[in-house]
């Protein structure tokens, strides 16, 4: 076999391998938690908040209008208790009971106000709850089948990674870095095929006898990128 034909096997390694380890780099990336999952979760969290605040309000104002009312009862048992004789001081007590009564009112409507955002805080609270589920699912399945694809990865990059220790085995030291250093230079491709008398890597038309020297045992390079050319 010619040192190019080997050096063409190994290139085809190395691309490969080059390759897996770009997926490799975006799944690192794709693991991270997407920003939908996140804000679904901060919404989820700020509706739950929501409805713990106005349980605890209901409650207070539940607790107030229990209190307002036993309050009421109390100055109406003195009023019609028969104790007060004092016609004036049993208007005041009227006067007294009436305003109670008024603000017992007001106080009523504040615990169905309360109510109201409760009943509109649980609804929200399930809607987000609903989109944060669907958010986890979505980003459970897509991450194990990233987890799945890595680790097809590594695999696969150990098979290739044993194969192109073989091929490398097979070319001199002083080759095998002109190779690493063609490839370097050239985003990885080092070894350019030829096609139609074409450069397969800079895409230059190449002079006869350039293709026919190519052909030959002898590393060729193309004369305007330099990749060894592969004929
Ligand atoms: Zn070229």
């Amino acid at each position: 076999m010619r040192i190019i034909d080997q050096l063409a096997v190994l290139q085809a390694i190395d691309s490969e391998l080059d390759v897996a380890r770009r997926r490799y780099a975006e799944i690192q990336t794709e693991l991270r938690e997407p920003e939908s999952l996140k804000q679904a979760r901060v919404a989820r969290d700020k509706a739950a908040a929501y409805v713990s605040e106005w349980r605890k309000i209901r409650q207070t104002r539940e607790a107030a209008v229990v209190e307002q009312r036993q309050r009421i009862r109390e100055q109406e048992k003195i009023l019609y208790g028969g104790r007060i004789k004092d016609p004036r001081e049993q208007i005041a007590l009227q006067n007294n009971v009436e305003a109670l009564k008024r603000h017992l009112s007001k106080l009523e409507d504040e615990v169905l106000e309360a109510m109201l955002a409760l009943e509109e805080g649980e609804d929200a609270l399930k809607t987000a709850e609903a989109a944060l589920t669907k958010e986890e699912n979505a980003w459970m399945e897509k991450k194990s089948a990233l987890e799945r694809e890595r680790q097809d990865l590594i695999g696969r990059a150990r098979m290739l990674k044993g194969r192109r220790d073989a091929e490398a085995a097979k070319l001199s030291d002083n080759v095998l870095q002109q190779y690493e250093t063609l490839r370097k230079r050239h985003s990885g491709l080092a070894v350019a095929k030829i096609r139609h008398a074409h450069c397969g890597g800079c895409g230059a038309s190449l002079p006869t006898a350039t293709v026919q020297r190519a052909h030959g045992d002898e590393l060729i390079p193309c004369p305007v990128c330099g990749r060894w050319l592969h004929g």
